[in-house]
């Protein structure tokens, strides 16, 4: 008999599964999508359609998506048009922000795209910051809806607890507002105020409103990927999967660290001409464990008096270094020149022991170096990962975000040391080059931090190897989008 070109669809997907990917906004939320999207194209038993919007925000996200649909071509590329957003409602708010909340505008035009796909879709992998209006499509269409969530496991479990500790406090007749308020997690662990996402300090952000009804959806969503491993977190994962932190979570899928699999092409591109002077070259030239690689992501700044008492703290140090520079949340807005922003003669004094670039750089690729010793980072999650994978003692300065809960992890699982007093973004006082020039210099010379981040790093291949814990993980996600 005839099939309609309905069963047709059908057909084609038995046992083989169509999962569309619906990321935001920044690099530190695509990277790890592109990650996880890069490992299930590896493998020949899945489907795959990444919603793309474009114009992206930053010139990085645009060079990204460029390499992996150009490594991965039968990965199937949708497009996505963003309803007209007034951002004049919220001035002066951060572009990726906005970004993410133009998407959730947009998102009744993702029932279509999805509806329309062929094969028929079976699942939907989107990211946090869009999931409270995701996960009401996809479950109108009977379509499984996974997060794909890019922090902690820890930050996990906040997000999911924050709703129900508000309502309890308002429940008990409490002050509610105006922030948040010290959280603590049940079976995880108490966040004191200070070390909440900043914006969490007042109910009326923007932000805060977004992560408040991405919490209560939760427990909605089929499933969680993290970008972690159990050896990494295993008081999280436990409490979030035995229903300590919220009851009846959804499955938790552990499976970090996420590594890149980028094509000799697009690295080739990414790493333009002048080998004499790219960073991977400069630190084949350099001695092991001595280097010192000093980056804050790729959405936040630091001062300009920051960045001086930065720059002499690393002179100070003796040490050499390799630092990463960004003076604009977005990189097209980035033409500060390097000798301006540091300052008379920096980079003449510090010729030959240290090299400072304002290009993107493979981060992942370079912390593996056996050249570098040691990470002086803002503790995004993405490079906490990258640390982890590579054991390399991480110095953790938080600057904004989720940086601080993030390094409550980095100490409690052995990735290295948190500076739990340096002040971040907003606050007055400055971290001195005093305090950054000795502290660079013990931990370089901490041979038990070094050992116990070396241990992280063995337990990450560990997890990531076949029969390990986050490769099982990734089989069992892989399971149960099969079992539609
Ligand atoms: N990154 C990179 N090269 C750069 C800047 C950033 O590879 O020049 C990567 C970094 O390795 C990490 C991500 O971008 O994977 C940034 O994410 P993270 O969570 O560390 O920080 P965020 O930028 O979100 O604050
Ligand atoms: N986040 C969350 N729920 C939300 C929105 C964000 O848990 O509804 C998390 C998300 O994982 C992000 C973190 O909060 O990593 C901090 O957000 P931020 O604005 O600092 O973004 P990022 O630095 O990750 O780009």
């Amino acid at each position: 008999a005839m099939q309609s070109p309905e069963e047709l669809g059908a057909t084609a997907n038995a046992g083989r599964p169509h999962v569309m990917f619906i990321p935001s906004a920044g690099m530190g939320h695509l990277l790890p999508f592109f990650r996880v999207i890069a490992a299930l194209a590896n493998r020949d038993d899945v489907d795959i359609s990444v919603v793309t919007v474009l114009p992206t925000v930053s010139a990085a996200e645009a060079d990204h998506f460029a390499g992996l649909f150009e490594s991965f071509p039968h990965i199937r590329r949708v497009d996505f048009n963003l309803l007209p957003f007034d951002a004049s409602e919220f001035p002066g708010a951060d572009p990726f922000l906005l970004r993410w909340e133009a998407l959730r505008r947009s998102a009744q035009l993702l029932g279509p795209l999805i509806a329309g796909a062929s094969p028929r879709v079976s699942a939907v992998v989107t990211d946090i910051t869009l999931s409270s209006h995701v996960i009401p499509i996809a479950k109108e269409l009977d379509v499984q809806c996974h997060v794909l969530f890019v922090s902690c496991a820890t930050m996990l479990s906040l997000c999911a607890y924050v709703p129900v500790h508000l309502d309890s406090k308002a429940a008990a007749g409490g002050q509610v507002g105006p922030g948040v308020g010290d959280v603590d997690i049940p079976g995880v662990r108490r966040i004191p105020e200070r070390c909440l996402p900043p914006a969490l300090l007042d109910l009326n952000k923007l932000f805060t409103k977004q992560f408040i009804d991405n919490g209560r959806l939760t427990t909605q969503a089929d499933g969680f990927l993290v970008n972690t491993f159990d050896a990494l977190e295993p008081v999280a994962l436990a409490a979030l999967r035995d229903g300590k932190v919220v009851a009846d979570f959804p499955p938790v899928y552990a499976i970090g660290p996420f590594n890149s699999h980028t094509s000799a092409s697009t690295t080739a591109k990414q790493q333009p001409a002048a080998p004499v002077c790219s960073p991977a070259a400069w630190l084949d030239g350099q001695p092991a464990r001595s280097v010192v690689y000093v980056a804050f992501g790729n959405r936040y700044f630091v001062s300009q008096e920051q960045l001086q008492e930065i720059a002499a703290g690393l002179e100070a140090s003796g040490c050499r270094f390799l630092w990463v520079i960004k003076t604009t949340t977005v990189d097209r807005d980035d033409k500060a020149e390097l000798a301006d922003v540091l300052g008379k003669g920096f980079l003449e004094r510090v010729r030959g022991r240290g090299l400072v670039t304002k290009a993107w750089v493979d981060q992942e690729a370079l912390l593996k170096h056996p050249s570098v010793g040691m990470f002086l980072s803002h503790s995004g999650w993405n490079s906490v990962t990258e640390a982890a994978a590579a054991g390399v003692p991480l110095l953790a300065w938080p600057r904004n975000g989720d940086h601080r809960v993030n390094a409550t992890v980095v100490a409690s699982g052995g990735v290295g040391v948190w500076m739990e007093h340096w002040s971040w973004d907003g606050e007055d006082e400055l971290v001195t080059r005093e305090e950054i020039g000795d502290k660079v210099k013990e931990v370089m010379a901490d041979e038990a931090v070094r050992v116990r981040a070396a241990r992280t790093g063995e337990e990450a291949a560990k997890a990531v190897a076949e029969s390990g814990t986050s490769y099982r993980s990734l089989q069992e996600f892989v399971g149960k989008l099969k079992a539609t």
